[in-house]
């Protein structure tokens, strides 16, 4: 009954509506319509296009994550060929050690007087273990076991300038062992060209020294020797510029023979130097401080014993102002 009732009231309100209300009302319907149109479009067209950017940002990512590891990768092939040149130096430098020692083993002039055994037991023999070359991968081992039986020892060092080595040097000088210098390059064509370029390269060595060590050193080896025949510069020009520069340059008289082409095994290196230091008052050693040495890392500790147990009046001392003058060419 009551619904009839309004439904006859709706059907009274519709007629009797005037056309502007109508107007009005239609209006209304097509903005909310409108409104609901444009709300429902916009969240959807923006998904659409955050959707797109998100995809071609993950995109841009991807290639740029692919072209960093391809960077690394390239990265890393440079530094593994740097590694491979820098051993290929380090081989190269064995073929000039390997002619230094070749060449010259019959030249050694003894500067030492005749000695009977009995001089021996009075005054001492006198052993001078001496590395060329280095720092190398081997020093930091050489210099632990030189720690281990307490004897000091005499590095006749390059200029490895990376700044990798700054560490070894130090601790050369900071154990006790004698800093000698063996030429910056190494690279006997440059410094053996002229007095100019020979005293250029000592100059590098010395300041690069002092730099890394606070040290100056005043004791030097020619590489190959003072008695090498490569050199286009007369040795007497560069003893003479040594000598006014209060440097004091030793040759060896015993090579331990790991600077050979045949490249000793350890034993063999212990035998063939002890097989000399008997002969020698004063024996300086040539050893070699290399990345191709590893025989020489191994037969120090047997060569230490070796000595020490020669006789009760041989010891090992690094070199210093009061070590005899070891040279080839004599510097006077
Ligand atoms: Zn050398």
């Amino acid at each position: 009954m009551s619904t009839e009732q309004n439904e006859g009231t709706k059907k009274i309100q519709k007629r009797s509506m005037t056309p502007e209300r109508r107007k009005r009302i239609n209006r209304l319907k097509k903005m909310i319509m409108y409104t609901v149109v444009l709300m429902i479009l916009i969240p959807t067209v923006s998904s659409i296009i955050l959707g797109v950017r998100l995809y071609r940002t993950k995109r841009t990512v991807e290639t740029m994550a692919g072209q960093i590891s391809f960077l690394e990768k390239a990265l890393q092939d440079s530094i593994d060929a740097a590694d491979r040149a820098e051993a290929l130096l380090e081989i190269n430098e064995g073929i000039w050690r390997e002619y230094e020692a070749e060449q010259y083993p019959e030249m050694i002039q003894e500067q030492e007087e005749n000695f009977e055994n009995d001089d021996i037991a009075e005054e001492g023999r006198k052993v001078y273990l001496t590395f060329d070359d280095g720092p190398s991968i081997y020093t930091e081992e050489l210099l632990d076991i030189l720690a281990r039986y307490d004897v000091k020892a005499t590095f006749f060092v390059t200029g490895k300038g990376k700044g990798s080595y700054g560490d070894t040097y130090r601790r050369i000088v900071e154990e006790g062992h004698t800093l000698g210098m063996h030429s910056y390059s190494h690279e006997y064509s440059n410094i053996y060209a002229s007095l100019e370029n020979f005293q250029s390269d000592l100059e590098i060595l010395r300041n690069f020294l002092y730099n890394e060590t606070g040290i100056v050193s005043r004791f030097y080896r020619f590489p190959g020797g003072s008695s090498n025949k490569v050199s286009e510069t007369d040795i007497h020009e560069m003893t003479a510029y040594l000598d006014a520069m209060g440097i004091s340059y030793f040759d060896w008289n015993i090579s331990a023979g790991d600077a050979t082409n045949m490249s000793f095994s350890s034993d063999q290196i212990v035998e063939h130097t002890m097989s000399q230091i008997p002969s020698h008052r004063v024996a300086v050693v040539l050893m070699h401080d290399a990345a191709d040495k590893r025989s020489t890392v191994d037969a120090l500790p047997k060569l230490i014993e070796a000595i020490q147990e020669l006789d009760d009046h041989t010891e090992i001392l690094p070199i210093t102002e009061e070590t005899m003058l070891i040279q080839h060419v004599p510097s006077k």
